[in-house]
């Protein structure tokens, strides 16, 4: 049992429940704490006001405060097709983005009153009025897809898989040509972002990153595809289906 980080999260918590005393702290098995409970918030984005209470479920994962927790509702309000996971924690945004933001500010009560508050102020903006009251909401391939093609200012998906390739296979030199064929060398052109967004996450999460851009192309995007945009590994299993393929049509 590791006492430092025990001690951590009750002050994490303790922290917590003076803006959400709704909320109580327990252990769902040895080392596994969880923080469930009503969360009730009052929050206002561009003028309009919602004040609204849900029940929650917050996970701090083990490797906590590493990484940010994972979050349910749990009171069966939020239908499992409105941004959430397969195992229905709720997506709070790309991953790279939510990543981002809890490292600048990794305590509980800023993880709620900023991400969890934003996500359940969409989610209660959207049952009202149909509509995510803020553009920061579009998840899922799409959502970081626009992430990155926000990050490295272009719409181009192509100069944004190619960035991320460097991410992903960790192959970042300052000298180089940077990939956008703006004819700099890194350090001078998308070098700056490239190497803030290698201090928040692994090459791995780069690569499934990729993987998701990859996922958002639409057919006529895919048409002139130049599969050498791929990160190394990607490309090899999609090279290694490929193969499968042609040998089973070779067969049949
Ligand atoms: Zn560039």
């Amino acid at each position: 049992m590791n006492n430092g980080k025990e001690v951590l999260i009750h002050q994490q918590f303790e922290e917590l429940v003076q803006t959400f005393p709704g909320l109580a702290l327990s252990q769902d098995a040895p080392g596994r704490w969880v923080i469930r409970g009503t969360l009730s918030f009052s929050a206002t984005f561009q003028t309009m006001t919602i004040a609204d209470a849900f029940s929650i479920l917050i996970i701090l994962p083990d490797d906590y405060p590493d990484s940010p927790p994972a979050v349910q509702e749990t009171g069966g309000r939020i239908p499992s097709n409105f941004h959430q996971y397969g195992d229905r924690t709720l997506c709070l945004g790309a991953p790279v983005e939510v990543i981002r933001r809890f490292k600048v500010d990794s305590r509980l009560v800023t993880f709620v009153k900023t991400l969890v508050v934003e996500y359940l102020y969409g989610f209660a903006h959207f049952e009202t009025h149909g509509i995510l009251p803020f553009g920061e909401l579009s998840h899922g391939c799409q959502g970081i897809r626009d992430y990155y093609q926000d990050a490295f200012s272009t719409d181009n998906v192509h100069i944004t898989l190619a960035l991320l390739k460097v991410l992903a296979d960790g192959t970042y030199r300052g000298h180089h040509l940077c990939p956008c064929g703006s004819g700099n060398i890194l350090r001078k052109c998308h070098g700056p972002i490239l190497l803030c967004l290698l201090k928040h996450q692994p090459k791995e999460r780069f690569l499934r990153d990729a993987t998701n851009v990859l996922y958002s192309l639409e057919k006529f995007e895919l048409a002139d595809f130049d599969w050498g945009l791929l990160p190394k590994q990607l490309k090899l299993e999609f090279d290694e289906m490929a193969r499968k393929r042609a040998s089973q049509e070779k067969c049949d």
